[in-house]
């Protein structure tokens, strides 16, 4: 029997690793510890849990992050059949773990926009797309994040936060509009090279990059969400950037210091805490939102091949 949502409410632990290094409480909301090591099942877990109740009979995903993963997952939990079309390129690693979850894995061609377009030709009235982070249902799953948040913390002032394509970002967001908490601030973090949100929001219109040039995979959505930048219109949102190097030194930091495992992607957003970064220094109490992600090991983290930052 499925339970009522497919992620699980997350530890909010304090760390006194991270206090030691800003003037402020620090919490930290372990979404790592989500079946599938991401917050990205509270969203697409909720968006395939929509899907199968109107009698949706395949999912089709063309991500083999940590999206196609979570959606892996759901099908398996909801006995949906899964499909992932993932390029060539995609690691041995990826395709093995979205496999584990007992999706069928179809590789094609040399790019994801392939994939992508291959994943479409493969619908009918029965199958559906699910989009990683462009979709009101997954900022409503995401949302719950905060709910649990509030219920533990209330005195929460500041959030940092890794954007994407920015479906995490407007979760939070809607969290925080429906407890009537539009007075906290948000800090997000990208990797230079997969920048599309600092430099939208500084544009103050969607930028599109040319192309993601940072490691840090699961943030390189080449143009974010509309809504992620129309969040700036209700908070104070402060977009911060960092080199890969530093959003990797983070991650083997934190797996020091707290004894998990997160992408770069995540790494991002600790730096900027490590990194005691002007952006959260007037902050009395920060919730560091800890995403997590499945892509990478201990090993990978420490053998990067960084030249570029
Ligand atoms: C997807 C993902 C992000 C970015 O989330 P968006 O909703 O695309 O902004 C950040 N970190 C990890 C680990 C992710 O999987």
């Amino acid at each position: 029997m499925a339970s009522r949502h497919l992620h699980i409410a997350s530890p909010l632990i304090e760390s006194r690793a991270l206090e030691r290094r800003v003037d402020s409480r620090v919490l930290l909301k372990m979404d790592a510890l989500q079946p599938t090591g991401s917050f990205k099942i509270r969203g697409i877990g909720l968006a395939c849990q929509r899907l199968h109740a109107r009698g949706c009979r395949r999912f089709v995903s063309s991500s083999g992050g940590n999206a196609g993963l979570a959606i892996a997952y759901a099908g398996r939990k909801l006995g949906v059949p899964v499909t992932v079309i993932v390029p060539e390129s995609t690691r041995e690693r990826a395709r093995s773990l979205i496999g584990e979850q007992d999706a069928e894995v179809i590789v094609f061609g040399q790019s994801w926009q392939e994939a992508h377009e291959h994943a479409q030709n493969l619908l009918d009235a029965e199958s559906t797309y699910l989009h990683p982070f462009d979709d009101p249902v997954v900022w409503e799953g995401n949302a719950t994040l905060i709910e649990e948040v509030l219920a533990d913390a209330p005195g929460i002032d500041t959030i940092v936060v890794s954007v994407g394509g920015g479906g995490l970002l407007c979760g939070i967001a809607r969290g925080l509009r429906i407890a009537g908490r539009t007075d906290v601030k948000l800090v997000t973090a990208e990797t230079r090279g997969a920048d599309s949100y600092a430099q939208s929001l500084h544009a103050g219109e969607l930028v599109t990059l040319d192309e993601i040039t940072s490691i840090a995979t699961s943030l390189g959505a080449k143009t974010v969400a509309a809504a992620a930048l129309a969040v700036a219109n209700d908070f104070d949102v402060d977009a911060r950037v960092v080199t890969d190097r530093e959003a990797v030194d983070a991650c083997l930091r934190f797996a020091d210091d707290h004894r998990v495992i997160v992408e770069p992607a995540c790494g991002a957003a600790l730096a900027l805490v490590y990194g005691n970064n002007e952006a959260v220094r007037q902050s009395r109490t920060l919730l560091t939102v800890v995403c997590g992600g499945s892509g990478v090991t201990y090993r990978d983290l420490s053998t990067l091949d960084l030249d570029k930052s």
